[in-house]
């Protein structure tokens, strides 16, 4: 991470689209598939869905993959011209936009199909069969499969769609588990071959499986948190990984406060100093998506050292006992980044929060300001 905040901003998500960049050139090194398809939805975990497609795309993602259509539609907008694939759909979806748009279409039932079909007028429209192989979301369950693959197989002879993929979604609760499904997962693909059906691409893994479980990889991964540096196993790290986060959450010390001994830290004074020392603001609260289950435990570096979250986390800001360190208002409060510079990690944050790295990093609010570095 480069230089200090930027002027009159008290509060800032670095997102280094270099790391991202990298992240994803790693990955497709060691999935080894034909195809890579990034995963930016939510705003590209927290970190910008166009920053992070084009991090990706530059890195040798050949497809993005987002959840709902409104954001592949925002991506074409930004004149990302890739394969988007969106795969959750309200149940009264106009599909004919994302037709238009040529945005790839996971398809979970055969309403779901016949409604594509119907919107799907000018052109075929291009999608994905999702099949339910154990997670128990959305997806084509076993018993509908013969009836959904038939009416698949139909449509594509009459051009109204093009089978583009199957896929499925792993529960990552073992390798057991994971394993059944890959099983679930290929007796379904080998009833889509009896149907006639063609898939171009078979995906299967998200970035767990696309490292650690090589039979689950196919002809594509869909990857998200590795994308954005950040490991999806608690016991491997970022680095272990060879993967380098991406976000730095930051802020400026906004005001410091020599107290004596029992003085309260914030709402509740769930925390006394214990003698004389040093308070310090950071103006970055739960509105900003600093998790306040965090309170009293959240790591935070300041002027090359680390320190802990005094006291409850507000909607706005938090306090941090510094003890004698020479902290100044504007000095650098660094939440996370990449523990490599000495700072915390979203992992670090996860675990004092009680969660994990995808909400740290998904949840940072609208008023934190996003700055991309290349
Ligand atoms: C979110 C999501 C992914 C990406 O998962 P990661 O664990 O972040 O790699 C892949 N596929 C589907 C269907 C998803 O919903």
């Amino acid at each position: 991470m480069t230089g200090s905040l930027p002027r009159g901003i008290m509060r800032e998500a670095v997102i280094n689209r270099g790391a991202i960049e990298h992240n994803v050139r790693q990955l497709r090194a060691a999935a080894k598939t034909t195809e890579f398809i990034a995963v930016v939805k939510a705003d590209g975990y927290g970190h910008g869905a166009v920053t992070a497609a084009r991090g990706a795309i530059a890195g040798g993602a050949t497809r993005i993959g987002v959840a709902e259509i409104p954001e592949a539609l925002r991506l074409r907008d930004a004149g990302i011209d890739a394969p988007i694939i969106a795969w959750l759909h309200a149940p009264d979806t106009a599909f004919g936009p994302a037709i238009a748009q040529g945005i790839e279409l996971g398809v979970s039932s055969l309403d779901q199909l016949l409604r594509i079909a119907e919107h799907a007028q000018t052109q075929p429209a291009l999608v994905h069969i999702k099949v339910e192989t154990g997670l128990g979301r959305n997806g084509v369950a076993p018993a509908d499969r013969a009836a959904v693959f038939a009416e698949a197989a139909r449509l594509a002879a009459a051009g109204r769609i093009v089978i583009e993929g199957i896929f499925s979604h792993l529960s990552g609760t073992s390798m057991a588990d994971d394993r059944d499904q890959v099983a679930e997962f290929e007796r379904a693909l080998a009833e889509a071959d009896d149907a006639g059906l063609q898939p171009r691409l078979r995906h299967l893994a998200a970035t767990a499986a696309a490292i650690a479980l090589p039979e689950a990889r196919f002809d594509a991964v869909r990857a998200g948190i590795g994308i954005y540096g950040l490991s999806p196993f608690e016991d491997r790290s970022s680095a272990q990984l060879g993967l380098r986060p991406a976000m730095t959450l930051r802020a400026r010390v906004a005001a410091v406060r020599r107290v004596g001994p029992g003085h309260g830290a914030s709402y509740g004074y769930e925390y006394r100093s214990e003698r004389e020392t040093t308070f310090a603001l950071v103006p970055l609260g739960y509105a900003d998506g600093v998790p306040r289950q965090a309170s009293g435990v959240g790591p935070v570096r300041i002027g090359g050292r680390r320190f802990t979250v005094a006291g409850r986390v507000a909607m706005d800001q938090f306090i941090v006992d510094v003890g004698d360190t020479p902290v100044r208002v504007g000095d650098q409060a660094v939440l996370f980044g990449d523990p490599t510079t000495g700072a915390p990690s979203a992992s670090d944050w996860a675990e004092a929060a009680g969660t994990i790295n995808y909400e740290i990093v998904t949840r940072i609010g609208a008023r934190v300001t996003r700055t991309v570095n290349s």
